[in-house]
């Protein structure tokens, strides 16, 4: 029997990334209140927050500064935009001290809501910069099979998952996939990290001289992907990819959505991967997911050429509502001020190992075939034979009944594609907590084992 809120929700809602048709049956998890890493249903059951919200709340509930700062931004100024040269304080503000965290050279900061609209933004200025260079052909872009960027029609474009394509009439044309760099899957057998990364580069620079590299306008990478399985690259990978990219004269967009501000233990994912782009998009833990924030580094070339195209178009034809909310740039000026006093980045780089060596052991219970991540993210893969690598067939939703199980042992994780399970808590958590988070996730492939047999 679905609870009075459970039966308004089924009538009422659509939900996101949900099976329509089963949500009728099951119903919504109602979570009502959070603190720390915690958050609480309707009938006051506790749950670790295993997947930090949507990969956002690094600073964990109810952070009594986060509330305080948008509270007083409401009060002062609740909204103005940056439209026609207007501005405000907390964006200018914010701005400064993006650029100087950003880990590459940065001349302008560029705000959305989310971040879909910082890499939809990332698409139209790779078109638009190559316009103003009267390099009017080069245009194509290239994302990666299991990358994650988004769902407007260009992001959802870019990512390389099937629900994103499928009966969308998507991709659109001139978006492409090169290959999935998930060392587990698809190496070759006995074939080494180093020489898979140099098989993909390879195979990415035979795709950009197949397209023509002066069609080939940009490329997109999460430094560890995210939704595509919590899939950290093997070793060299972006040193190989950076290297073809060069000599075609391909732009390098990081999506850093996931990766930013702290979750590998570095401020950006970018430093701990030896990455190198021109570029980087951000939103999530930028305001700890509180209230809605992305935004894009802008390079001084492409700087450079936003400026030439105004003097020529009139106006820089681009932004929304919201880019640069007072209240989401006050927000996110006291998560990152929380970042660098509580030292929070360093913190998650020393919880790192414990949380890694603790993942890692879930590599030999009976139905892991894969447990690997770096920093404070990490994901596993259920398998049917840990010898063939062979799984499950899609419809028995082996991982999905996985996470089911945790949730009834009381903690929060996600299942993705290819029987994949996430984990990504805030990154204030303790490490009694992350025993208890693993040990309940070891209960939960427990009974997942015992389900299947
Ligand atoms: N890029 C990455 C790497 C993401 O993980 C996500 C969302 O999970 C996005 C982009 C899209 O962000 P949003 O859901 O805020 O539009």
């Amino acid at each position: 029997m679905l609870s009075n809120l459970a039966t308004r929700d089924v009538e009422t809602l659509i939900h996101p990334y949900t099976n329509l048709d089963a949500h009728r049956a099951n119903g919504p998890l109602v979570l009502e209140r959070g603190q720390g890493v915690h958050v609480y249903d309707t009938d006051g059951r506790p749950y670790i927050e295993g997947m930090a919200g949507l990969w956002c709340t690094a600073l964990g509930y109810s952070n009594a500064e986060l509330v305080e700062a948008a509270a007083a931004q409401m009060g002062r100024l609740p909204f103005s935009h940056l439209f026609s040269g207007r501005s405000h304080d907390p964006a200018i503000e914010l701005a400064e001290v993006l650029k100087e965290l950003m880990p590459i050279p940065t001349s302008k900061v560029f705000f959305t809501s989310s971040g879909s609209e910082a890499n939809d933004t990332q698409v139209k200025l790779a078109w638009y910069y190559n316009n103003a260079l009267g390099r009017r052909a080069k245009k194509k872009i290239i994302g990666r099979s299991r990358g994650y960027h988004g769902v407007t029609v260009a992001t959802a474009s870019l990512t390389g998952l099937q629900a994103n394509h499928a009966d969308w009439d998507l991709p659109l044309p001139g978006f492409l996939h090169t290959a999935c760099p998930h060392h587990y899957r698809f190496a070759e057998a006995g074939e080494s990290e180093e020489a898979f990364s140099a098989r993909l580069a390879d195979e990415l620079e035979q795709m950009i001289l197949r397209e023509d590299p002066d069609t080939v306008a940009a490329f997109i990478a999460e430094p560890v992907m995210g939704a595509g399985g919590a899939i950290v690259p093997p070793r060299g990978y972006f040193q190989a990819i950076q290297t073809v990219l060069a000599r075609y004269d391909v732009r390098f967009i990081a999506d850093e959505v996931i990766c930013g501000f702290g979750r590998l233990g570095t401020w950006f994912g970018s430093e701990a991967l030896g990455m190198a782009p021109q570029t980087l998009s951000f939103a999530k833990a930028v305001t700890s997911g509180y209230v809605p924030l992305g935004g894009i580094t802008v390079d001084e070339p492409l700087y450079a050429a936003m400026v030439d195209q105004s003097a020529k178009l009139g106006t820089f034809g681009h932004g929304t509502t919201y880019s640069g909310h007072p209240v989401a740039c006050a927000v996110a000026l006291k998560a990152i001020e929380i970042y660098r006093r509580d030292r929070i980045v360093e913190g998650a780089a020393e919880k790192a190992p414990h949380f890694q060596a603790r993942l890692a052991r879930l590599a030999e219970h009976d139905i892991v075939g894969e447990a690997r991540g770096i920093g404070l993210i990490g994901g596993l893969e259920i398998v049917a034979d840990k010898r063939t690598k062979a799984q499950y067939d899609p419809k028995a939703g082996v991982a999905a009944r996985c996470v089911a199980f945790a949730q009834a042992e009381g903690l929060i994780v996600r299942f993705l594609t290819g029987d994949r399970v996430a984990v990504c808590p805030p990154l204030i958590i303790a490490p009694d907590e992350i025993d208890a988070l693993f040990d309940r996730l070891t209960r939960a492939l427990d009974r997942t084992r015992d389900w299947i047999r």
